[in-house]
């Protein structure tokens, strides 16, 4: 059985609906998926029951983006309890800032003589808005040839068209999580994580290190499970799955995640539980 702990759907960037992505996941043989959406819990509930009709366990989950210094940092939450209105507002916050944001890239994508309309950037996307419908509605546009080419360009963060994000930092997202009854695990660490900074999260609560990822060299996840067997973490691990040519642009189920990661993190979850 395969295991794939960090998914998106269309309630953020993903390209596929929650249904869809469950069907693909099935066919895939996966027996266990996390919907991990940027800032939104929307494809948990129609992934859940999807998941139901086909006899595939669904993990809620969410995937919380921070900045810190000149990087971003994404906390993974697992287990959230995502029905709490307190947490949907804090998400819906995060999800305004960010509609902000876009329609700001493409106010500077305009003075810089490109013609993008907003409208068309949020029809791109069904839940939140980001960075990577700004890109595709280049690639629309003729402007780019590809979103890589969209984001070296005119949206990374050293790009004309970059604006800043609305700042929360890795310690109040793993707060959150944790408030809303969850596991907090930071994302791919390989994307540029210091070691100091999993150590400075752990004591503010972090809990586990996703471990198993695309990007991840052999070496890399040599090195993470030992940082996670010193630090007591869990250990996660995932696809990262978009669809089409975002992020890591492999098929749900294609990264090997070991099913004691689950079991694992199962336990925690009952434990925390127990204690609410
Ligand atoms: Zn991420
Ligand atoms: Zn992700």
């Amino acid at each position: 059985m395969r295991i794939d702990l960090h998914t998106h759907t269309i309630a953020s960037d993903g390209l596929l609906a929650p249904e869809a992505l469950v069907a693909l996941a099935h066919d895939a043989g996966v027996g266990v998926l996390a919907v991990a959406d940027h800032d939104s819990t929307d494809g948990v509930d129609p992934a859940m029951t999807a998941g139901r009709r086909v006899g595939m366990e669904i993990i809620p989950a969410v995937e919380i983006n921070t900045d810190i210094h000149e990087s971003e940092i994404h906390i993974l939450g697992y287990y959230i309890d995502h029905h709490q209105p307190w947490f949907q507002e804090f998400l819906g916050r995060l999800r305004d800032g960010r509609v902000n944001r876009a329609a700001k890239m493409v106010e500077k994508l305009n003075a810089l003589g490109i013609r993008i309309d907003f409208a068309r950037v949020r029809a791109l996307a069904s839940g939140a808005v980001g960075r990577p419908h700004v890109a595709r509605a280049l690639v629309e546009a003729g402007v780019v040839g590809s979103t890589e080419e969209a984001f070296e360009k005119y949206l990374g963060r050293n790009g004309p068209a970059y604006v800043e994000r609305m700042k929360l930092s890795p310690p109040e997202a793993v707060q959150v999580i944790q408030r809303a009854g969850g596991i907090p695990v930071l994302a791919h660490p390989g994307w540029g994580v210091k070691d100091e900074m999993i150590t400075a999260l752990v004591e503010t609560g972090l809990e586990g290190l996703e471990v198993y990822y695309p990007d991840h060299t052999p070496a890399m996840v040599t090195r993470y499970l030992e940082i996670a067997r010193r630090l007591r973490l869990l250990v996660a691990g995932g696809t990262d799955f978009h669809g089409g040519d975002l992020a890591t642009k492999v098929p749900p189920g294609s990264q090997y995640v070991p099913v004691e990661c689950v079991e694992k993190l199962k336990e925690r979850h009952e434990a925390k539980s127990l204690r609410q």
